[in-house]
């Protein structure tokens, strides 16, 4: 972007157009833990030429449509929690930052809908449906610190998705600015057979095909009752049969996890037992169907010789739950570290956590290497590892790190497992994007991008090899 562009932008968007050095820095990547590893080594990272920070949707058409006739590339910014490297600005590229889009459009408590701007925060969003007896049900651990746009955008699932859904069950409508500043809204009844869902060419989409402006998302009641369940699952494989029939019986508790042995022992060092994992439960709904749920769980259980414990550890659980340490504070205690979710079908996941467990285990300087299970289909399962690493030496921690990574992926991949459950691609899975789609579905993304953005000017260098 040269001065005489960044002149006439000016012009155009007045104060909308950011150029203090603070807010330039604070832009220059999202949460991916590599980005602070970098920052931490004090290593440049390149900032933004300009960012335009739009408060209403006019304001995203008229940058489009300079961006598209200036050839100029365009990087939207939620609130910067994605955690694979969805955002890079070159330093020449105009960095849109959707947190100004913040208003709260409506609330309709017949319908169960609810209207948001795309930068809204996720955790104001629920608050305030919830003052009209409403929930969205989609609670990611980022919910304090994510907008409903980059829920959309990343295609995110949140800790209650068993029974609710993940956010593209919870999408009724979204607005978004094309590339060349027209505005489409997608998603007009309950359900439509018209044509190819086209909702779904920007959920996912990480900022590669247009700028999310609004967002309807379809909202559930308050549950009348809520209830937990724990139990010690002698192995993995045993607690993954149960979670299977339990989901299988068609029985949906909003959260059911499950963690090994050696997430118990860390994260809940009070209910450790002779090497067991614990699968914690939380039910909602109407009281009777919580209160049949419960007790038909338990049978299911007993059934397959695993025992109950005391509630404690779920409602721990759900008190403590959005908890996380800053990377920080693991790189100055000598860690690099991070969590890689992936999912399989029933039959595939056995394997793919004891290969996955085994390919980590064989990374140099690995301290840890754990799972946990937190969202669950009739088909199958995710599963959630952890790894850390700590290398004598810090300038070793980046390729430990992308050792990790690339062991991690393709013993999913080679077990048949889908590698991206649900922070989405980024830079950091980008590699491994074929090991998903395959060649030919890869080549069908870029040609519908090429359709979308031909001149490529959508977050550049993003998602799509
Ligand atoms: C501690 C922590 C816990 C997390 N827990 C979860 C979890 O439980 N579940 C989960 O799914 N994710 C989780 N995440 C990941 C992250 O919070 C989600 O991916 C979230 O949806 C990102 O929202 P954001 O507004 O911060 O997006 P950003 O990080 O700002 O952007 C993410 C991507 O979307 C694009 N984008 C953002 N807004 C728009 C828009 N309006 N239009 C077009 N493109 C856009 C960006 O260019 C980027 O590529 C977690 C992250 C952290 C740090």
């Amino acid at each position: 972007m040269d001065k005489e562009q960044l002149n006439a932008l000016k012009e155009l968007m007045g104060d909308r157009v950011i150029l203090e050095n603070d807010s330039l820095d604070a832009h220059r990547f999202d949460r991916w833990c590599i980005k602070h590893y970098r920052a931490w080594q004090q290593q440049t990272i390149n900032r933004p030429a300009c960012i335009v920070r739009p408060i209403q949707t006019k304001d995203v058409q008229t940058l489009m449509a300079f961006a598209h006739k200036q050839k100029l590339s365009v990087v939207p910014f939620g609130l910067g929690s994605g955690v694979c490297g969805g955002i890079e600005p070159s330093d020449q590229d105009i960095l849109i930052d959707m947190g100004g889009m913040n208003k709260i459009c409506e609330i309709n408590s017949v319908d169960l809908l609810a209207t948001f701007e795309s930068g809204v925060n996720g955790l104001i969003a629920e608050e305030a449906v919830a003052k009209h007896d409403l929930t969205i049900g989609h609670w990611p651990q980022s919910i304090a610190i994510s907008s409903v746009g980059g829920w959309v955008s990343t295609r995110a699932s949140g800790q209650f998705s068993t029974a609710y859904g993940n956010i593209e069950d919870i999408i009724y409508a979204i607005e978004v600015v094309l590339p060349h500043g027209e505005l489409v809204t997608l998603g007009k009844a309950p359900r439509a057979a018209a044509g190819p869902d086209l909702r779904h060419l920007f959920i996912g989409a990480e900022g590669t095909m247009g700028i999310v402006t609004k967002v309807t998302l379809s909202l559930r009641r308050q549950p009348e009752k809520r209830a937990f369940s724990v139990f010690h699952t002698p192995s993995m494989q045993q607690g993954f049969s149960l979670q299977r029939n339990i989901v299988q019986a068609d029985w949906r508790p909003p959260v059911m996890r499950q963690y090994d042995a050696s997430e118990v022992a860390r994260l809940f060092p009070d209910f450790t037992l002779n090497n067991n994992g614990l699968l914690l439960l939380v039910h909602e709904g109407p009281a009777s169907r919580v209160d049949a749920e419960v007790e038909a769980i338990a049978k299911l259980a007993n059934k397959l010789g695993i025992n109950s414990i005391d509630t404690t550890a779920a409602e721990q659980w759900l008190e403590r739950r959005n908890h996380v340490p800053e990377w920080q504070d693991l790189f100055n205690m000598g860690w690099i570290a991070d969590t890689i979710e992936i999912s399989g079908t029933w039959q595939q996941i056995d394997v793919i956590y004891d290969n996955v467990i085994a390919a980590l285990k064989t990374v140099p300087f690995i301290i840890n290497a754990s799972a946990h299970s937190s969202h669950v289909y009739r088909s199958g399962i995710n599963l959630y590892f952890t790894f850390a690493c700590k290398p004598e030496n810090v300038a070793d921690m980046e390729a430990l790190y992308f050792e990790c990574w690339d062991k991690a992926i393709n013993a999913t991949a080679d077990a048949g497992g889908g590698i991206a459950h649900h922070h989405g691609v980024g830079r950091l899975r980008k590699p491994y994007l074929g090991r998903e789609l395959g060649e030919g579905g890869v080549n069908l993304l870029r040609s519908i991008k090429h359709a979308i953005d031909p001149q490529g000017l959508m977050n550049p260098g993003n998602l799509i090899p």
